[in-house]
């Protein structure tokens, strides 16, 4: 522990408080104290002033709404007075934490907007707006000092943040480090159910500002409390509304919130690696902006305060160990002074593993800072005080809990505020005492992070400039644009050694071979160079991953593989040769596009299928237009076209040629049209039908749908059930993953008790938007089902995946599928190769062979032939002798009788692949009744690949039972097709190089059938 010396000017207020110093020094860690002003306070003990009056009637109200004094500590049990600064109490009309008031977020930034008009010591930032337009805030509250020297301040972080800009000068480092104040930026209610931290960060912020208490004083003169009060605004005031609404009926049952943002719930913290959403980006933004160290991020689950930075294994592989150990120390100090302070239920450590970097607070971890979060207690989005019972696995004590939460408590939104404030406050006073540390800390990490390719590789990753999807390479580039990370584009060619070249899919850099070969890669070619201050976020998610079946967590909290080159089907070479750095290069900003437009000249345009996803925008840009679909490659103009490529005519070159360089697809003028067999490529009338149950993983489809520009009518199961002429609507429905079982899809919620609304009212003006319902009880029905039954068996085509296809095979509608039930197989979001079966299937029109296909469960397929063949269909009979004379290939001996004529022999069925149905024999045709007829029967687009290559990224045991077996089948259903995925193809925005197989099935809806051989019978 360094010594502490102490200024004499300094003593006589240390003195003061040095009995209560050694709390402070038992709490752990190295204070480091330097400047003569805050040498004093980092002793101080948590309590008020007594100097400074009390709000009174406020202070009552805190004890009032607590259920417990244990629930209370000397950092909450009062609020300072101010003449000037007004409290929570301004807007809310009562304290932050009662019983009956959740505020809209427009009430927790006018409260900001006071406090930061009646404070100098407090500035509110607008960073951005959500989906829906709703505001986004950042607040700051430090001293007057500070927050005047706000700039200047985050210039000096900007050189930690970027050891090149000092020239790696470790001096002049350790002198910012010990001037500058950090940043720790706290984010309340990203999940909107989890409805306490607004309030809590009102009052939070008040105290920042107001409390003359040493402790707090400290906090606020040695670094800037940044926070986001609200992360998922739109969610927040579809809360509000709903816990308005159970007030004004309190005697009936409520609704779930069933949305949170505009296109996902629950999920809108798993983004933090697609960066899709605008509440990510804007909360990204603002953490690198301000050069922050810390993000925390509050939510509601386990009781009472779980410090789940700590986690469990396994680490994610890419961070910094540095970190790894900032988060044991912040944490166990956070058990340590909440257990001081006698509050039950508060611990660190538990089972949530730390592999995933999609978390919200993991954009600190990935970009040199420090990841935490809380888990606090709440009533599940209500303000009310509720009697609680938690089961014995939450109250049990552990090693890593050893104060566990009670068994049976009242529960107000008061003790969740209690336990926010006093945890963010003890970390802050903590981070302020060990500042110094925290800042060294910083600038080693990112002096290492751009020291990777030197001390731990690789060197950089290499985005070919002969990408065959330059379209799809344009929007992994653009996520890493989204993580800040430097993007070179090489000027001239360059040659690298690599690995020796290992077989399609096989991974990367394996330590037992260490044969390399070079590779060249050409002009334009884009490189990710690993000595950047951001290179881990980039390593992170450009490498592959591997989760051990044998690892000792077997509860993988969130998917174990995400490798984004893979996810969306373009090549990333890892280059580990330093060589690569010297490359000539330049550094690209601004949007990246792939080359696109007319080129060439004639009045007949051809755009090559390469499986790109704009392909399905510029179809839908020109409705009107004539746009054919090549059943077969073909060569025109010099170049080689693939099957599904577009001949358009009826669109002019001008609008052709703007849209093509808007979108980035490159679009060949032909004198006249090549020869070639084609069909039409229609925009199709499409539907996206969701339940009423949840509506979480739909809500990646109708985003990927919205930034493709692809228009579609949102529909519910209510609008199937009501509607018994589907067709006349639409041309294509889609019903995503969807929750609850077969039966609940069918029967919704019980209908017992009274309707549930979602929709805009006075009292909930922030439901709907999206869509509405009198009543979200009712489902899908019987009649529902039918009616889906005969949009298809009219033409329509329906897409269902994962939940919604067993859905679909269960009620009959997929003919000759079945589900491949695994009990023994373990898949935790991987991504697994897929292999192309038929490649005259529309469906798969672009989609190269090696496919990468992200799973949540391992769910695959069986096809058969007959109506109910199911698994035991596929293979009939054994192929095995019986026992008896010779050899195991030799035939049976009869003795006393004459070897058989061939007249007798049976006929020998081809032996069928796990992907296919097995062949009929004679017996089945003999009276066909369930044999299913040739145009009729299910056929297979996209399989599994062997299972010595099955596995790209993840955790995958027992691959053997779904090695090979269908993954998209395309089922005729009289006139229309049923078109299901085990796979899901739209997720988090992280699978876009399978979308194509969703908008192919569009684009070529009433032409599914093309290209398809039938059985002879
Ligand atoms: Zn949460």
């Amino acid at each position: 522990m360094r010594q502490r010396i102490l200024p004499v000017g300094a003593l006589a207020l240390a003195l003061v408080s040095a009995n209560r110093a050694d709390a402070q020094r038992q709490s752990g860690g190295a204070t480091t104290v330097n400047a003569a002003t805050t040498a004093d306070l980092s002793l101080a003990k948590p309590g008020r002033d007594p100097n400074q009056p009390v709000d009174e009637a406020y202070t009552k109200k805190i004890r009032e709404y607590t259920t417990e004094p244990f629930f209370l500590s000397p950092l909450v049990d009062y609020l300072p007075a101010s003449k000037t600064v007004p409290t929570p109490q301004a807007v809310l009309g009562d304290i932050a934490g009662a019983p009956t008031k959740l505020p809209y977020s427009t009430e927790v930034y006018a409260y900001m907007r006071m406090l930061e008009k009646a404070s100098p010591r407090v500035k509110v930032f607008s960073i951005g707006t959500t989906e829906e337009g709703r505001e986004m805030i950042a607040v700051a509250v430090a001293s007057d000092e500070l927050i005047a020297k706000l700039d200047a301040n985050k210039a000096q972080l900007a050189r930690l943040a970027d050891p090149r800009t000092i020239n790696f000068d470790d001096k002049l480092a350790e002198q910012i480090a010990q001037t500058a104040a950090p940043v720790y930026y706290i984010t309340g209610t990203i999940h909107s159910p989890e409805s306490g931290a607004p309030t809590a960060l009102m009052e939070l912020a008040y105290r920042l500002a107001v409390d003359d208490s040493p402790y707090i004083r400290n906090i606020r003169d040695n670094l800037i409390t940044l926070i986001t009060p609200i992360v998922e605004v739109d969610g927040r005031d579809r809360e509000v509304d709903i816990f308005k609404w159970h007030m004004a009926h309190p005697d009936e049952t409520y609704p779930n919130l069933l949305y949170w943002g505009h296109y996902v719930a629950h999920d809108n913290n798993r983004d933090a690696m697609g960066m899709t959403l605008k509440l990510s980006q804007n909360v990204m933004n603002t953490f690198v902006d301000n050069h922050a160290q810390v993000l925390h991020d509050l939510h509601e689950s386990v009781p009472f305060l779980y410090d789940n930075t700590i986690g469990d294994g396994p680490y994610n592989a890419w961070l910094d160990p540095l970190l790894t150990n900032e988060w044991q120390m912040i944490g166990w100090n956070n058990v340590q002074e909440m257990t001081r302070f006698g509050m039950p239920g508060v611990f660190a450590h538990g089972q949530f593993d730390t592999w995933s970097p999609g978390y919200l607070m993991f954009m600190a971890a990935t970009h040199n800072g420090i990841s935490r979060l809380y888990e606090t207690f709440g009533n599940g989005g209500t303000a009310e005080t509720v009697e609680r019972q938690l089961s014995p696995s939450e109250t049990e004590r552990t090693w890593w809990r050893q104060n566990p939460p009670l068994p049976r408590v009242k529960w107000s939104l008061r003790n969740n505020n209690n336990y926010e404030q006093t945890g963010l406050l003890v970390s802050l006073s903590y981070f302020a005492n060990n500042r110094q540390l925290f800042l060294r800390n910083f600038w080693e990490k990112s002096k290492r992070s751009v020291n990777k390719p030197k001390e731990e590789g690789p060197a950089a990753y290499v985005l070919p400039g002969d990408e065959r999807r330059k379209g799809a390479q344009a929007e992994l580039l653009a996520v890493m644009q989204r993580q800040h990370v430097e993007i070179s584009r090489a000027t001239a060619p360059f040659t690298v050694s690599v690995p020796a070249v290992k077989p399609k899919g096989a991974k990367p850099d394996s330590a037992k071979s260490s044969a390399t070969t070079t590779r060249s890669f050409p002009a334009g070619s884009y490189i990710i160079r690993m000595d950047q201050p951001f290179s881990r976020i980039a390593d992170a998610l450009l490498d592959y991953q591997y989760w051990s079946p044998d690892d000792p967590q077997k509860n993988p909290y969130d998917d174990t593989g995400w490798t984004f080159p893979e996810g969306f089907n373009v090549t990333a070479v890892r280059v580990t040769d330093p060589k690569v750095l010297d490359a000539k290069m330049e550094r690209v900003t601004g949007q990246i596009r792939a080359p696109g437009g007319v080129t060439g000249s004639g009045s007949v345009f051809a755009i090559n299928n390469n499986g790109d996803n704009a392909i399905a925008t510029i179809r839908y840009r020109f409705p009107a237009g004539d746009f054919q679909a090549a059943e077969e490659p073909f060569a025109a103009a010099g170049r080689s076209f693939g099957r599904g490529s577009l001949i358009v005519r009826n669109v002019s070159r001008g609008d052709l040629d703007k849209a093509g360089q808007e979108l980035g697809v490159p679009v060949v003028a032909l004198g006249s049209a090549p020869s070639v067999r084609t069909h039409p490529a229609r925009a199709p009338r499409v539907a996206i039908m969701h339940t009423w149950i949840s509506t979480q993983t739909e809500g990646w489809w109708r985003m990927a749908f919205d930034f493709n520009k692809i228009p579609y009518d949102y529909i519910s199961v209510q609008d199937a059930a009501n509607d018994a002429n589907l067709n006349a609507k639409y041309d294509v429905i889609i019903f995503p993953p969807a929750g609850g079982s077969n039966q609940q899809i069918i029967e919704g919620l019980p209908m017992w008790r009274n309707p549930m609304p979602w929709k805009k009212t006075e009292l909930t003006p922030n439901l709907g938007g999206t869509d509405e319902t009198d009543d979200i009880r009712p489902g899908l029905g019987w009649n529902g089902l039918q009616h889906l039954q005969s949009f298809v068996a009219n033409g329509g085509v329906l897409i269902n995946a994962v939940n919604s296809a067993d859905f679909a095979v269960q009620f009959g509608l997929a003919p000759g599928v079945s589900v491949n039930e695994v009990p023994r197989l373990r898949v935790v979001g991987s991504l697994l190769r897929a292999k192309v079966v038929d490649d005259a299937s529309p469906i798969v029109y672009g989609v190269s062979d090696d496919l990468a296909v992200y799973s949540d469960e391992g769910s695959s397929f069986n096809v058969s032939n007959t109506r109910y063949g199911g698994r035991g269909g596929r293979f009939p009979g054994s192929n095995n002798r019986a026992t008896g004379r010779g050899t195991a290939d030799d035939p049976d001996f009869l003795p006393g009788r004459a070897p058989l004529d061939s007249a007798f022999q049976p006929i020998e069925l081809p032996q069928a692949k796990p992907w296919q149905a097995a062949p009929l024999s004679i017996e089945q045709l003999r009276n066909p009744v369930n044999v299913i007829p040739p145009d009729q029967r299910p056929r297979v687009a996209l399989r599994f690949a062997d299972q010595k290559e099955l596995l790209v990224s993840g955790l995958l045991d027992g691959g053997s039972d779904i090695a090979q077996r269908p993954v998209v089948v395309d089922v005729p259903l009289q006139k229309g097709h049923v078109v299901l995925f085990a796979n899901n193809p739209m997720w988090r925005g992280e699978t876009l190089g399978s979308y194509a197989l969703v908008f192919n099935t569009l684009l070529n809806w009433d032409n599914l059938n093309a290209g398809r051989k039938l059985d002879a019978r």
